[in-house]
Parts: C-alpha cells; sequence; structure tokens
C-alpha cells in the first residue's frame, strides 16, 4: 500500500509538531524516515496510524483520503516502549491482534507457529516477556504486529535500546522480511547509517517538515541543502560565502601546499578502513578517514576527491 502525506500539520496545544510535510511511503518498499530529536517523526507515525489527527492536510492511502478509526486501518506498529502483554505468553502476545479480528482459534495457532518461527522464537512460545533478553522481546513485537498480516508496518526506533550487534542482525531480520513479503515498512530513526542501510526510500525531516526525499542513495550523494549534507554525515566547513560539504572518505590529507583546505590534526581513532582524523581549521573541524596514522598536531592540506557547496 501507498502511504502519502499532504501538507500535514499537527499541534500539540501551541507546540507545533509537523508544519506543512509532504511525503510519500512507495508500495511495497521501506521507508526510512530520519531526523533530528523532536523534528516530528513519531508523531508523523501517530498520524498514519489514527492516533492522532492532522490540524491540516490529508493521509492518503493507495491515493485515498483515510478516515478509518486505527483498529480497522489493518496497520502492525513496534515502538520503543515495546508494550508487550506482561501476563501473557509469547504466543498469546502474538495471537492478540488475531483475538481481536475473531480468527477461528485453530488458524490463530498455526499463525503464531509460523510468524513465531520467521522471528525465530519458536522455541520461547510458552515464556513470558520477562523471561527474555531484550532482543527477544523485540522479535516477540515483531512477530505481533506481523502476524495479522498487516498492509503497513510501522516501526518508531525499535532497536535503538539494543547493543550494536543485536541491533544489526533484528535490522537484517527486518529487511529480509520486507523484501521477502513486499511489505510497505514506514521506519523512522535518528541514526543516518541505521537510515541509509534499510531505505529503499529515504525522507529526511526537519522542524516537521520535509528537508529531501528520495532513493537512499540519492540523498547521500546528492544532498539538497547543507542541513541534510550535515546530517547525512558530511562535514561542514565555511567556505567562499558559503559551506563546503564532504563525507570523510571523499577527504584526502596531504602536504599543505597541495590543497586549498588547510588545517592541523587534532586527534586520531581507528577505523575499519585503517584510521579517522579530526583537524581543525580556522573556526571549523571535519573528520577524514585515512590509511595512514597522522602525527597530532601536524599541519595538513585536505584535497577532496568529491563535495558539495551550498552558498550562504
Ligand atoms: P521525534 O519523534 O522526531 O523526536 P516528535 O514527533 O516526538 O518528534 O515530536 C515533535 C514535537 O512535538 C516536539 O517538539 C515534541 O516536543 C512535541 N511533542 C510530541 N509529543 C507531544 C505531546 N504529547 N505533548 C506535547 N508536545 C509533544
Amino acid at each position: 500500500m501507498e502511504v502519502r502525506l499532504q501538507n500535514v500539520s499537527m499541534k500539540y496545544g501551541h507546540i507545533s509538531a509537523l508544519n506543512g510535510l509532504n511525503m510519500l511511503a512507495p508500495d511495497g518498499k521501506i521507508t526510512v524516515v530520519v531526523g533530528p530529536s523532536g523534528s516530528g517523526k513519531s508523531t508523523l507515525l501517530r498520524l498514519v496510524a489514527g492516533l492522532e489527527e492532522p490540524l491540516s492536510g490529508k493521509v492518503l492511502f493507495d491515493g485515498k483520503p483515510v478516515h478509518e478509526p486505527p483498529e480497522k486501518r489493518n496497520i502492525g506498529m513496534v515502538f520503543q516502549s515495546l508494550a508487550l502483554f506482561p501476563n501473557m505468553t509469547v504466543a498469546g502476545n502474538i495471537a492478540f491482534g488475531l483475538q481481536v479480528r475473531k480468527v477461528p482459534r485453530a488458524e490463530i495457532e498455526e499463525r503464531v507457529k509460523e510468524v513465531a518461527k520467521l522471528m525465530g522464537i519458536d522455541s520461547r512460545l510458552d515464556s513470558k516477556p520477562g523471561e527474555l533478553s531484550g532482543g527477544q522481546q523485540q522479535r516477540v513485537a515483531l512477530a505481533r504486529a506481523l502476524a495479522p498480516n498487516p498492509r503497513l508496518l510501522l516501526l518508531d526506533e525499535p532497536f535503538s535500546s539494543l547493543d550494536a550487534r543485536l541491533r544489526d542482525s533484528l535490522r537484517w531480520e527486518v529487511k529480509h522480511i520486507q523484501q521477502q513479503q513486499k511489505l510497505t515498512v514506514i521506519h523512522v530513526t535518528h541514526d543516518h547509517v541505521e537510515a541509509l542501510g534499510l531505505a529503499d526510500h529515504l525522507a529526511v525531516i526537519n522542524d516537521g517538515a520535509l528537508e529531501q526525499e528520495g532513493t537512499a542513495r540519492g540523498v547521500v550523494d546528492n544532498p539538497a541543502n547543507e542541513f541534510v549534507a550535515w546530517f547525512m554525515g558530511y562535514n561542514s566547513v565555511p567556505y567562499n560565502g558559503g559551506r563546503l560539504c564532504f563525507l570523510p572518505q571523499e577527504a584526502e590529507l596531504t602536504e599543505p601546499a597541495l590543497a586549498e583546505l588547510h588545517a592541523e590534526v587534532d586527534a586520531v581513532q581507528n577505523s575499519p578502513a585503517g584510521f579517522r582524523a579530526r583537524v581543525s581549521g580556522d573556526s571549523w573541524w571535519a573528520d577524514v578517514e585515512t590509511g595512514f596514522s597522522p602525527a597530532i598536531g601536524a599541519k595538513v592540506g585536505l584535497k577532496l576527491k568529491r563535495s558539495k557547496f551550498f552558498k550562504n
């Protein structure tokens, strides 16, 4: 199912959460909405789910304005606070949405087993959520959301409390299920690395409005403005009445005389590809990947293989 937000605004009292947001989540794809904390990501999911009404503008499902109450929208949701039912078993949790829909008992049992297997928790069906690890609880929440075969899955930073390895393996799980079932997913996160990895379609929002949307590659390779560039991990340094933006892997450390940007090495870290150096210039600093470990305090030039310039 395709989801479109058309000029949507929404306030909590006098606090503006969305300001004329336009955004698309294409059918059968994973759309990642990325933006800083407070930019309106959760609010946009709540509007799509029907938990809030827009002040103005429209939410369209397959081109038609949606007015159904949340329980009629057939949407699966996993939020950061998982809200698993602590007194119910894993099987009971997964079955919940099917029972609400009055699915026959035998069918429920079969579907619960099927989804639990898909999520790798079929050996824990009789456990209570409190007896499971954080990662397993996330799997139960995902299984519960997927059990009723939703036409849309909404994920609100569901993995942010997990350690890095678990987060990575659950991201693969979501990607696998989404690609296998051609499910439409909207996933929100403030983590641009997660966004790039997961997204078919990427929407960058800021202050309740869209900054840019497109393929994940398209947005990262061609940010529309300095905010998007900075948010997607570019360095941004003042240059000729504007900002020069470049990714850490797109700068090379050279002799100062060989480059236009001059800086001094502040600190060095290891990185999978070699090293990362923080270099600072006149009122700016940048993060640069290097194949060697430069000396702290060394004067260097920055030769840019690719950059984007934005006028102030
Ligand atoms: P994000 O998910 O990107 O962090 P939110 O959608 O949660 O952003 O919030 C957008 C704005 O709305 C923020 O300024 C936030 O403080 C405000 N907000 C969110 N929920 C509420 C609420 N229940 N009451 C009042 N203000 C809220």
